[in-house]
């Protein structure tokens, strides 16, 4: 694409915006992977997880993207021919299904329509009927089309049925933008990742190991080695790694968690949500629909749109990045062409996410879509207070 000038509106549901301070932080030079300085920023990015977490557990991390994170929550816990239960939410949902199988898991999947989050009652129903069930596993926030599960109510359905499964949940687009309490909600295995409300380049990943998984682990016969805990976990006692770990993104990683903490998470938290909530009015002003069916499901993270019937979304976002410089999220799998998504994660405040929304409805106007003005208008107005 030829020179644009000014600066790139980064809208997809991650990566996100990388802060200048994190930009800073990774540029200083590498260390030594092997001394005192490094062994003290690992102490310190453990200990700052734990809280973004909420967890008092072990902390795995992986110089991975947040595949690599959900595979070594399988290996680590598994064995050939487990049976595990998930659920069809969207995109990833299917994706970790996929990974599933692929190391020799049988996976129950619960189909889904790509627009609610996981039914508790289903998870009880099914749990109830089959004992036999190694693991559930759940996608907190879909990133593919904005509806986020309610995990303590999945972990309460867990219960009721008095199920000795594990419990692991992907936080990839959840953690630091939605209340996660990976020991409170009696999560097994969490798998997180950087390039999200971490507001870190892609690279590094996660995995939160309670007790119940570490005791699992013990007997788990899925072959393992990079992906090994206990070789993590161990050589983290020095503060080292058992292989030559992201330094860079470690420098940047602890600069994030002091970012988060500064203002502390509720904070984060509220303003997603808000940010939420003002693009949801922009689109009823468009007159278009929201993707997500159920308001309690609403994510904080993104919200994907639905076209209008026979419209494309990808030459509208085609259209939206040539002319306006703004990079939106396309629809992924069965929704490819249906639905467009707006990250508004990250790095972000009033002002990038109203650009973004003037962005989308000068796009809609250009493209000859029939929409509403004034979605606009409504999101401008209850950001700025008034309702
Ligand atoms: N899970 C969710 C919810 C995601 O949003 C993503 C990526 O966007 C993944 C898993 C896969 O992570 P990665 O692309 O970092 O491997």
């Amino acid at each position: 694409m030829p020179f644009q000038s000014g600066r790139h509106f980064l809208q997809i549901p991650g990566p996100t915006n990388v802060p200048e301070r994190i930009l800073h932080a990774i540029a200083k030079s590498t260390i030594d992977h092997r001394g005192p300085e490094f062994a003290r920023l690992t102490r310190e990015v453990l200990g700052g997880l734990k809280k973004i977490f909420q967890t008092s557990g072990e902390v795995v991390i992986y110089p991975s993207s947040g595949t690599g994170a959900w595979e070594a929550a399988l290996v680590n816990t598994l064995s050939p021919g487990d049976k595990v239960l998930m659920f069809e939410t969207g995109h990833f949902a299917a994706l970790w299904r996929n990974l599933a199988v692929r190391l020799g898991l049988k996976v129950d999947f619960v189909p889904g329509d790509w627009r609610q989050g996981v039914d508790p009652k289903v998870v009880e129903a099914m749990l109830a009927e089959d004992k036999s069930i190694k693991a559930v596993m759940v996608v907190h926030n879909e990133t593919s089309t904005g509806v986020t599960s309610q995990v303590a109510e999945v972990r309460q359905a867990i219960d009721r049925a008095g199920h000795p499964a594990l419990f692991m949940v992907d936080t990839i687009s959840s953690l630091a933008l939605t209340d996660y309490r990976h020991d409170e909600w009696g999560v097994d295995v969490s798998v997180g990742s950087s390039q999200k409300g971490l507001m870190l380049p892609p690279g590094i990943a996660f995995n939160v190991v309670s007790q119940k998984a570490l005791a699992a682990s013990k007997s788990a016969r899925l072959p393992r080695s990079y992906w090994d805990w206990e070789a993590v976990i161990s050589a983290n006692q020095t503060g080292f790694f058992p292989y030559t770990p992201p330094t860079n993104l470690l420098f940047g990683l602890k600069e994030a968690i002091q970012m988060l903490l500064e203002k502390g998470l509720e904070d984060a938290f509220k303003r997603h949500n808000r940010w939420g909530e003002a693009t949801r009015r922009a689109i009823r002003g468009w007159g278009l629909e929201i993707n997500c069916l159920n308001p309690k499901e609403y994510s904080n993270a993104v919200t994907a749109v639905r076209m209008p019937e026979g419209q494309d979304a990808d030459s509208l976002r085609k259209q939206i990045l040539e002319r306006f410089n703004l990079s939106l999220g396309n629809g992924l799998g069965k929704l490819q062409g249906k639905v467009f998504r707006i990250g508004h994660m990250g790095d972000f405040n009033d002002l990038m996410l109203a650009g973004t929304l003037s962005g989308v409805e000068m796009g809609l106007a250009l493209s000859g879509i029939p929409f509403k003005k004034g979605g606009l208008q409504a999101a401008i107005d209850y950001l700025a207070g008034g309702d």
